[in-house]
C-alpha cells in the first residue's frame, strides 16, 4: 500500500500533502523505492538522500521521481520513518 501522505516528516508533525511522486534510487538492475513525496518537499527530500547516500545509509545510484499518476506500485521497501525526520 501507498502511504497517504508525503513521507517528510518535519519535527514530529508529518506532512498531510498527498504524495505526488514516488522517489526510487536506480540501479543497475533495481529500483530500490524510498518513499513518497509531495511537490513542495521534492528539493528536500532529495537533498536529505545525496546526504544518506554520504552517509552510506541507501545504495548509491541516481535518484529518481515518478510521477505518482503515471505508475501504480505497492514496493516501498523502506521505512521512510527511520530516513526522513527532518
Ligand atoms: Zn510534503
Amino acid at each position: 500500500m501507498l502511504p497517504e501522505h508525503c513521507s517528510i516528516k518535519e519535527k514530529t508533525k508529518d506532512c498531510p500533502m498527498p504524495p505526488e511522486f514516488i522517489i526510487s534510487i536506480k540501479m543497475k538492475n533495481e529500483e530500490y523505492m524510498v518513499g513518497v513525496t509531495c511537490n513542495g518537499h521534492k528539493k528536500t527530500f532529495f537533498e536529505k538522500l545525496i546526504k544518506l547516500q554520504k552517509d552510506g545509509k541507501v545504495p548509491n545510484g541516481a535518484i529518481q521521481f515518478t510521477d505518482l499518476k503515471t505508475v501504480g506500485t505497492d514496493c516501498i521497501r523502506m521505512d521512510p520513518d527511520d530516513l526522513i525526520h527532518l
